[in-house]
């Protein structure tokens, strides 16, 4: 019985753990490693193990840094089934899809620039083949009996729709062990979906280390800020630009004007433009998922009220509806992606409404250093943005407490109703935030590890 780390091990992104338990490969999620060039090569690199030899490929949920290395996994003979909730099912398609086309559109641009033996790491055809690895639905709280001696029970995460945490029941020549895996854990206090389920108990767990070191703002706080900055916006007469993800965030926010707008704090006549084929896709996946939502929203979805409209709202797909966006001169939320503005819609967006000092710009979540999104944050007089310096006289906004993670008080409790368990493993963090955490759990007398990468360790 082993265990070893492929990804997320002392960083964040790349998250892929194998367990071998009684003659059968469990891998856990199989994420892309993400954020520079030096860990987008890391993805290229061999996975540590035999993709062929995986018998089962358990999925905590549907984000990139989870799922974006599965296509590779098949295109590389992976050949078992990849067990999920619906929900996730649902999403990672979208994920790996568009991760497909923009590798493929990569590859193009390589190409063109020369570099002829240019090759995507994956292409829509292994994406389309991944799907096809999706068999048995795992529903919160139900056991699956993987193989003899492999048990599989996945329990609500809260961290986006259809998140889980996975705790496996292993036994192997007469020794048995319940290794707890946390996926990403979210925070208590979400707009629709269900706090985190209390952990299972476990002796040995793998858990996330993200904000080890601090706690985060209010929700509520951020939820009044960000009324108060569209309604700001909208009295100056300007367009907001808020650069969003397409998963969860751009849920939440599609929420939050709606429930702004029915109570007063926003107009309810605000025109709201979703500017981002997947966010669009991603919007109608949540609307059909009303048994991964807090109870209140799920009823509402069934009795066929939308949570995420509003009057004003309207989604545009196609490039030629977004680049008549820029026409508009007053009274938009423009939503687009991507949430750092490294790429996609909103760098055209940013371009035509940056200078203008009517305008505001929000920026709701996580900003990488080095990114466009962190560049304006940190109070850049002007930015190059498609060869043009672009002087930035625009209104901007950092509102920081929308998360979908736990933060240290809460990955500390949930550690603790996990039942203290008497070895951790802490990976999907950095280095100060994952020691941070490493830190107090020591104090509970769990013997806490930060794997390395490929690292096995003996679970017997
Ligand atoms: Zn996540």
């Amino acid at each position: 019985m082993q265990i070893s780390f492929h990804g997320a091990a002392g960083d964040v992104t790349g998250s892929c753990h194998l367990i071998t338990c009684a003659g059968r490969r469990i891998l856990i999620d199989c994420g892309m490693f993400q954020g520079g060039r030096e860990l987008d090569a890391q993805n290229e690199d061999d996975f540590g193990f035999d993709p062929a030899a995986i018998d089962v490929l358990l999925l905590t949920h549907a984000h990139l840094d989870h799922c974006g290395r599965i296509p590779l996994l098949v295109k590389r003979g992976f050949q078992g089934e990849i067990v999920s909730t619906a929900a996730t099912r649902d999403l990672a398609r979208v994920v790996m899809l568009d991760a497909a086309h923009l590798q493929e559109e990569e590859t193009r641009r390589n190409r063109r620039h020369g570099r002829e033996d240019a090759e995507p790491l994956y292409d829509t055809m292994d994406a389309l083949d991944s799907l096809d690895r999706f068999g048995r639905v795992a529903t919160y709280t139900k056991p699956i009996q993987l193989f003899d001696g492999v048990r599989a029970t996945f329990h609500d995460a809260g961290h986006i729709l259809g998140s889980a945490i996975i705790l496996l029941d292993l036994t192997e020549d007469g020794v048995s062990r319940r290794v707890l895996f946390s996926g990403d854990i979210g925070p208590r206090e979400r707009p629709f979906l269900n706090p985190p389920s209390p952990p299972p108990s476990a002796d040995i767990v793998v858990m996330e280390s993200t904000y080890g070191d601090r706690d985060h703002r209010t929700l509520g706080d951020s939820v009044s800020e960000f009324w108060e900055a569209i309604a700001d916006a909208h009295d100056r007469g300007g367009n907001v630009i808020i650069p969003t993800f397409a998963l969860e965030r751009a849920q939440e926010l599609l929420f939050y004007l709606r429930e702004g707008a029915a109570a007063g704090h926003i107009d309810s006549r605000v025109r709201v433009f979703l500017d981002s084929p997947m966010a669009i896709s991603a919007t109608q996946i949540y609307r059909r998922h009303a048994e991964a939502m807090r109870p209140d929203i799920g009823a509402m979805l069934r009795a066929g009220k939308d949570p995420f409209t509003l009057p004003g709202l309207q989604f545009t797909r196609d490039a030629a509806d977004s680049m008549a966006l820029n026409r508009i001169r007053g009274g938009a939320v423009i939503m687009a992606g991507s949430g750092m503005a490294t790429g996609g819609r909103v760098r055209h967006h940013l371009r035509h409404t940056l200078s203008h000092a009517d305008c505001s710009v929000i920026f709701v979540g996580f900003a990488a250093e080095g990114t466009l999104a962190r560049i304006i944050i940190d109070g850049a007089r002007s930015v190059k943005l498609f060869g043009d310096e672009v002087p930035v006289r625009a209104r901007i906004h950092t509102i920081n407490g929308f998360s979908a993670h736990a933060g240290r008080t809460d990955l500390l409790d949930w550690h603790r109703r996990a039942g203290s368990p008497a070895r951790t493993f802490l990976v999907h963090g950095e280095a100060a935030s994952a020691e941070a955490l490493a830190g107090a759990l020591k104090k509970t007398g769990s013997d806490v590890r930060r794997p390395t990468l490929h690292e096995a360790v003996d679970l017997a």
